[in-house]
């Protein structure tokens, strides 16, 4: 089945990066909105636009209905759900299929088995790729809990196995903090993705984050190299570059290999992340979820390895076999992306959703800005802060983090506040230039360093 017209099921940089991969495969597009993105970049850019309900996403971009009747009116053969909203929705992607079109991305089978947290870690275990010690499934008996979290050794972290986003975590360091965030952690999570279910891992400290991409066509499984994002914010990616300095050949052949056993252990189709956990001093690296979906920061992947990503994912979904193999996959240079986010980082970084006023984008070699901006625009307040991402890519990481400053530099929004001091700073930082970071490294040092994170007027 070659798919002709695809309908994209989310907004902002990702669609418009959809399209973009779309218009290069010769597919046409349709692109649907709430009635607070009837402006936005990817409605004007799409063939078709649907709208499909009002502000609120759980009465639009989560609006299953609605979004499958956009499909149906339109003649659309295919649905992508880009990250975040209906991305890892299974039931969704079977509701797709069983409309007759094709779902870009995993079948709602592999979404269930990988996108529960915690099966997702029996599934790690039974392909031998080690996991955090942890609770054995959900946890379903507070007594049981408190008993198994006292062996696994304090601090624990309590986990919602439908979390994403950073969301429905929290650290115990005693059973008396155990017993008041465990509730809190459902609740959390019960609200954000319906679903309350909990499980236990032990912390590990000082960790990097390292994660590996995969693709899968249901019999071809390859990775695409591994992404450090140890730059993190409330468990909150804000910095991610490829590959990481952190491994060593060999360890970077175990983790990788491990990613691929995964996906094949499921037969996995479409693109795909495995997360880790790597301990620099002992060497060890543990598995902590997997990610049945684009992730916001694949373009450091296509920077190193030249192969777009998202026109994999759709041309799998068509029924075409992988484009490359293992042996196709060779690493070139050092990529970095930033997330370049509407908050203020002088002011806590409170959401600032305003205009975009003289706009001057970055530019130049090695430079790519994935974004959904124009002068004029008018940043909707009801969705998450992501901007745009810029993402550099030089022959080696020192290059990398010196070109990311010049093109950070070049960007111009106006009065909009945005996370760009932040990247300026973290780029001139001696840790950062050693790649000496760890998932605990950035809290601290924005304490340590609010001094260097006003706005430089109009930057
Ligand atoms: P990535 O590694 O792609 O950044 P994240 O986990 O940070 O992955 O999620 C990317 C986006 O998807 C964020 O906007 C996040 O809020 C959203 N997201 C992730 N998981 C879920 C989920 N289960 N339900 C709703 N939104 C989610
Ligand atoms: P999400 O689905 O929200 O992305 P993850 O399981 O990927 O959740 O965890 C998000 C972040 O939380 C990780 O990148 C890491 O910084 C931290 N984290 C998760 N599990 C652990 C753990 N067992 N020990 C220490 N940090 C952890
Ligand atoms: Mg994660």
């Amino acid at each position: 089945m070659s798919i002709n017209k695809l309908l994209i099921a989310n907004r902002g940089e990702i669609a418009v990066r959809i399209i973009r991969a779309a218009k290069e495969l010769g597919i046409k597009t349709v692109q649907v909105y709430s009635a607070a993105d009837a402006s936005s970049l990817a409605v004007e850019m799409a063939d078709e636009a649907v709208e499909i309900g009002p502000a609120s996403a759980a009465k639009s971009y989560l609006n299953v209905e609605a979004v499958l009747k956009a499909a149906k009116d339109t003649g659309a053969d295919a649905v992508h759900p880009g990250y975040g909203f209906l991305a890892e929705n299974a039931n969704f992607a079977d509701a797709v299929e069983a409309a007759g079109m094709a779902f870009v991305g995993p079948t709602g089978e592999m979404i269930r088995s990988m996108g529960d947290k915690a099966s997702a870690r029996r599934a790690a275990q039974s392909a031998n790729v080690p996991t955090v010690p942890g609770s054995d499934g959900v946890i379903d008996d507070m007594e049981v809990a408190q008993t198994l979290a006292a062996s696994i050794g304090y601090p624990v972290m309590i986990k919602a196995t439908a979390g994403g986003g950073g969301r429905g975590i929290r650290v115990a360091e005693n059973a008396e903090e155990f017993a008041t965030l465990a509730p809190q952690a459902s609740t959390e999570a019960k609200a954000a993705f319906g679903d309350g279910s909990l499980y236990l891992e032990k912390l590990i400290d000082d960790a990097r984050h390292i994660e590996v991409q995969i693709l899968g066509d249901g019999q071809n499984f390859v990775h695409c190299y591994e992404r450090e994002c140890s730059l993190q914010r409330r468990r909150q990616k804000v910095w991610e570059e490829a590959p990481s300095s952190a491994l060593t050949d060999e360890v970077r052949e175990k983790l990788c290999s491990s990613a691929v056993a995964l996906a094949k252990a499921v037969n996995y189709r479409g693109a795909g992340t495995v997360e880790y956990l790597y301990d620099d001093k002992s060497g060890e690296f543990y598995f902590i979820e997997m990610n049945t979906r684009i992730q916001v920061e694949h373009p450091v992947t296509e920077a190193i390895v030249g192969i777009d990503l998202l026109a994999e994912m759709i041309r799998i979904a068509g029924g075409e076999p992988l484009s490359v193999t293992q042996n196709d996959i060779v690493v070139r240079g050092h990529a970095i992306e930033v997330r370049i986010n509407a908050e203020d980082p002088s002011n806590n970084f409170a959401p600032f959703p305003g205009i975009v006023g003289e706009m001057r984008a970055p530019g130049g070699p090695g430079v790519r800005f994935d974004h959904f901006l124009y002068q004029g625009y008018q940043i909707p307040p009801f969705y998450d802060s992501l901007l745009g991402k810029l993402i550099v890519h030089a022959d080696n990481r020192e290059a990398a983090i010196t070109r990311l400053t010049r093109a950070v530099s070049e960007l111009k929004l106006g009065d909009l506040k945005t996370t760009v001091p932040l990247f300026l700073a973290l780029a001139d930082d001696p840790e950062v230039k050693s790649g000496n970071v760890h998932t605990k490294w950035l809290e601290p040092w924005l304490e340590a360093n609010s001094n260097k994170l006003s706005s430089k007027g109009g930057l």
